[in-house]
């Protein structure tokens, strides 16, 4: 076996898909499953990060907003079903801050309070139709 193009007495274990050369298991890069030598692997990654300067600029904005409004939203769904004005709470104090997150939110909670109430009609439904029973109650 080759020794290793930057460690000279070392054993190579693979070369670098970019430039070729011998790498061994000390200065082996793996990025997406392809073995490449550190000088290439730093290069890759200058690349991607230099390539994605707009995501940067708004990643702040977008960590303003903390992930427990999503709380008011969900936590309602499962005490009455009164999500849908979580969900207005939450838009309203974050939609400043971050507005796509606070329009998601809102839509979550219209959409759970919808699913609240056809659980609730059809929960009823069945139970008017005698097709569910509950003890201690009549429905005849
Ligand atoms: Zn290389
Ligand atoms: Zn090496």
């Amino acid at each position: 076996m080759a020794d290793c193009s930057y460690h000279p007495g070392k054993d190579a274990v693979g070369a670098c898909v970019s430039c070729g050369k011998m790498v061994c298991l000390a200065c082996r890069t793996e990025l997406q499953e392809k073995v490449y030598c550190q000088p290439c692997a730093n290069k890759l990654f200058v690349a991607k990060t230099e390539a994605q300067p707009a995501k940067v600029e708004t990643a702040p904005v977008q960590t303003g907003v903390s992930g427990a409004w999503w709380l008011l939203v969900i936590l309602p769904f499962f005490f009455g079903g009164w999500s849908w004005i979580g969900g207005l709470i939450a838009w309203a104090a974050t939609k400043s801050r971050d507005p796509k997150k606070a329009h998601s939110m809102l839509i979550w909670g219209i959409v759970l309070s919808v699913i609240s109430v056809v659980i609730t009609i059809i929960f009823i439904a069945l139970l008017t139709l005698g097709y569910l029973s509950i003890e201690g109650m009549e429905f005849e």
